[in-house]
């Protein structure tokens, strides 16, 4: 296809041949007119070689890039990359019958610059941070419905709040396939839970904590748990499935509580450990007891939505741990992350240090997290890594 053309500045190609797969707008020496948002564009040097083939969009960065190849993007293009994700997702072995819900695209790190796609059983939920990802929507779930073979049910769009300029672009949430039927249960290491697509924050469940989950069900048994900013309950569920003596389960929003409550029935319908307590983070550390808790998660939502918010994240990341670090029992066990992208893996560390050394007590680092092998980073675009964890031993 002739697509409409992009040139760049001499010598602004080096990171693309090193595949970074952004183009800022620093970068343009030259484009054709009448370019609209979204459009697909070819990218090619100031010697006048093709570079790249990718999504154009208004801001600092001016195209996000799909294919280093010349190719036409096209609804072949769609089914090779989403084959290829599904493919990476088999053989990290999540698509199971106790595990029903993962990440199949991640973005960059699936070489779609802009695109998230979670399955949670039979349905897929898709979201575009892209005009370019939300033009290409209708091919896309076609190749996706093609790919899955008839496996796929639903296909639910939601990208009301994730789209830039959105406006202008008269969207609205909806299935783009299906959605008479739909089965809100899924499963995640062989514990049930419902994900509410439809009204819940981000696609409905955070998968990014899958394995993380995993390492606190480990060390659950006999304990005392606190699962503070619980959302749907993950942690909860893992804890009591571990052994643990008791969990509370603590979040801001009503709705999320609810959410907890409902998914620790559904695994366990006569459970007498848990109790879920709406109320603010801050408010209920510094009222709980000392003690109360030998093992406490924190997992708070993104401090930094942006660079500019760094140093205010941080103090807060520094103050939210400093409370654990004085009220958590001996021999407790603190699992700490954030979810900011903006904040790096060293400056988390160093808040929280920071934290710990102020509280005075001896502390060591068991664990270091990170999201799961369904969130790829792509080396040349280390921007994807964004949750970072630590999983400390508190004397
Ligand atoms: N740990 C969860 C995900 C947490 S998302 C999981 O494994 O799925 C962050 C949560 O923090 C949201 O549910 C949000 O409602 C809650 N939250 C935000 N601000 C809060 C506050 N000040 N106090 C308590 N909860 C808060």
């Amino acid at each position: 296809m002739s697509y409409k053309k992009i040139i760049l500045k001499p010598k602004k190609e080096e990171s693309l041949r090193r595949f970074h797969p952004w183009i800022f707008s620093g970068a343009i020496q030259r484009k054709d007119d009448d370019l609209y948002e979204g459009e697909i564009v070819n990218v090619f040097t100031s010697s006048g070689d093709f570079i790249a083939v990718g999504h154009y969009q208004i801001g600092s960065i001016e195209v996000r890039v799909l294919s280093f190849d010349e190719r036409d993007i096209n609804r072949e293009f769609w089914k090779q990359r989403l084959s290829a994700a599904l493919g990476l997702r088999q053989a990290l072995g999540l698509i199971r019958n106790d595990n029903t819900a993962y990440r199949l695209v991640h973005g960059e790190g699936d070489f779609l610059p802009g695109l998230i796609i979670d399955i949670y059983g039979e349905t897929a939920v898709m979201q575009s941070h892209s005009v370019g990802m939300h033009l290409s929507r209708k091919e896309i779930s076609e190749a996706l419905l093609s790919v899955f073979a008839g496996k796929l049910k639903n296909i639910y769009y939601k990208s009301e709040t994730t789209l830039p300029n959105k406006e202008s672009l008269d969207m609205e949430n909806g299935y783009l396939f299906g959605g008479e039927s739909v089965d809100y249960v899924s499963v995640e290491n062989g514990l049930k839970f419902y994900a509410d697509w439809e009204k819940g924050q981000k696609t409905g469940f955070f998968v990014d904590q899958r394995d993380n989950r995993s390492l606190l069900e480990k060390y659950s048994s006999g304990r005392s748990v606190l699962n503070m900013f619980c959302y749907t309950g993950g942690f909860s569920f893992y804890a009591l499935r571990g052994g643990a003596k008791l969990v509370h389960s603590v979040d801001s929003s009503a709705k999320a509580v609810m959410l907890t409550d409902n998914n620790v029935k559904l695994n366990f319908p006569t459970e007498t450990r848990h109790q879920a307590f709406a109320e603010d983070a801050f408010k209920y550390l510094r009222e709980m007891e000392k003690d109360a808790y030998d093992l406490i998660v924190l997992d708070p939502p993104a401090f930094a939505k942006h660079r500019g918010a760094i140093k205010n994240a941080l103090q807060g990341y520094k103050r939210l741990n400093a409370v654990a670090f004085d009220k958590i029992a001996s021999g407790g066990i603190l699992f700490t992350f954030s979810c900011s992208q903006a904040i790096s893996r060293e400056a988390f560390r160093l808040a929280v240090f920071s934290a710990a050394a102020q509280s005075g007590r001896k502390v060591r680092i068991l664990h270091q997290l990170t999201q799961p092998a369904d969130h790829p980073v792509s080396i040349y675009h280390p921007e994807g890594e964004y949750l970072k964890g630590l999983v400390l031993y508190v004397e």
